[in-house]
């Protein structure tokens, strides 16, 4: 790794800027409309501007919604969105084209996804996920408890623990890969198999790996996963969310959410509901096309970018905050509440400190975005395509002069 190479020199300024230099996926950031002064590590909570996602909107507004009127469903290829676009980001997750579509939301996709699964497997009651998972999640699996009449019980394992809740009861499994405060990683195909042990289905939720970490689903057999495109995708705000039903799966589950655009035929306005055959099943209603359009120019950006390479970078800048953080910000409180080793950790490394909400806006007031989540935690999003080495380093410093400020009286 380009950072564990320079160990023994000295690391400095200058000696970032030599690794930007180097670095193989520098021109990408030329793609991003950046505004100045700013270094944006936020980017797993709301991804920047894209010059492409930018003209396509344009393009839609002027073109297909102004010129073409109701004609743009079919001459413009809106009506098809939902599955080019997917099929253009299955490469990102490890999907064949047909197994990926974009709609909704993640949550709505959740709950579609969580109850199909449940309905397939009638004979098992228990859903098993971990404590402490996104709040949508759990939420998804609370409602799954209430729902009247199913029986369906809920279970939070330690995530460390989870292989070892499983047993014949559980009907599913639904884990985030990467863990939203501290980006722990679980290893997708060893719980995979575990689940698959027991005879239950597993649902991921890729909210913080697409774009983030290369995610293979098919080489780990995974069954069913959702995620969004707003974080490292830069799919816009409140772009689309994605789906995924592994093919072999698709003729098998029933979405609980029957609407015309999941019908086998939706222009033949049939009184009674047949399901696609395909994975446009779990589609509801009319697509978002505006929505679609900047998540479709965002997606442009990662074409021809080799994923091995995005994820060294993404481990390169996040040993190098560590670090940095390590030999520059020692004595200032703060420590490293992510793993350390980065085979464990998706692309972001999360600080704790005390004084963290307050650390947030004032790393903000000098042009430095990273977030806040409660307790006690900075998070700093390393997205590879647009940040440089350099913005690491004067993060850091910007975080020493922070903190050192935060820890004087008065
Ligand atoms: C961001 C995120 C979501 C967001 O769900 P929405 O329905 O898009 O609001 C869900 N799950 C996880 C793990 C997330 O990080």
């Amino acid at each position: 790794m380009l950072v564990t190479e320079q160990e023994s020199g000295a690391l400095d300024r200058e000696a970032c800027l030599r690794l930007d230099a180097e670095d193989p996926l520098r021109e990408l950031r030329s793609r991003f409309e950046l505004p100045d002064g700013v270094i944006y590590l936020d980017g797993n909570s709301l991804g920047p501007l894209t010059t492409s996602a930018r003209e396509r909107v344009e393009r839609v507004l002027r073109e297909e919604w102004g010129g073409l009127l109701i004609a743009g469903w079919t001459e413009a290829g809106w009506l098809e969105a939902p599955v080019r676009v997917g099929d253009r980001l299955a490469r990102l997750v490890g999907a064949g084209p047909g197994e990926v579509i974009v709609s909704d939301t993640t949550t709505v996709n959740l709950h579609k996804l969580a109850q199909a699964a449940l309905r397939a497997r009638p004979d098992r009651k228990t859903v098993v996920t971990e404590a402490g998972n996104f709040p949508t999640d759990l939420y998804v699996t609370e409602c799954l408890e209430r729902l009247a009449g199913q029986g369906w019980c809920v279970r939070r394992a330690a995530p460390e623990a989870l292989a070892g809740s499983l047993d014949d009861d559980t009907a599913l499994v639904l884990l985030s890969h990467v863990d939203y405060r501290t980006g722990r990683m679980h290893d997708m195909q060893v719980l995979t198999r575990a689940a698959h042990d027991v005879g239950a289905l597993v649902l991921w939720d890729l909210c913080h790996s697409v774009g983030a970490v290369p995610v293979d689903l098919g080489g780990c057999g995974a069954d069913l996963a959702v995620g969004c495109t707003y974080k490292f995708l830069n799919g816009g705000p409140g772009a689309p969310a994605f789906l995924y039903v592994a093919r072999a799966l698709q003729g098998q589950l029933v979405s609980p959410l029957w609407g015309w655009f999941g019908h086998e035929e939706v222009f033949a306005f049939a009184e009674s509901y047949e399901p696609a055959p395909d994975v446009r099943r779990f589609l509801t209603g009319t697509t978002g096309v505006l929505g679609a359009a900047a998540l479709e120019g965002a997606l442009e950006v990662w074409d021809g970018v080799d994923l091995l390479q995005a994820r060294e970078k993404s481990v390169g800048l996040g040993q190098l905050l560590v670090r940095l953080v390590d030999e520059r910000a020692a004595g200032l409180a703060v420590e490293v509440a992510s793993p350390r080793d980065p085979e464990r950790r998706g692309s972001q490394v999360s600080l704790r400190h005390p004084l963290a909400a307050e650390a947030v806006p004032a790393l903000a007031a000098r042009g430095v975005v990273t977030d806040f989540r409660p307790p006690d935690l900075i998070r700093f999003g390393l997205a590879p395509l647009y940040l440089r080495y350099v913005d690491v380093w004067d993060a850091v410093e910007a975080l020493r002069s922070v903190l050192a400020g935060l820890g004087r009286p008065g």
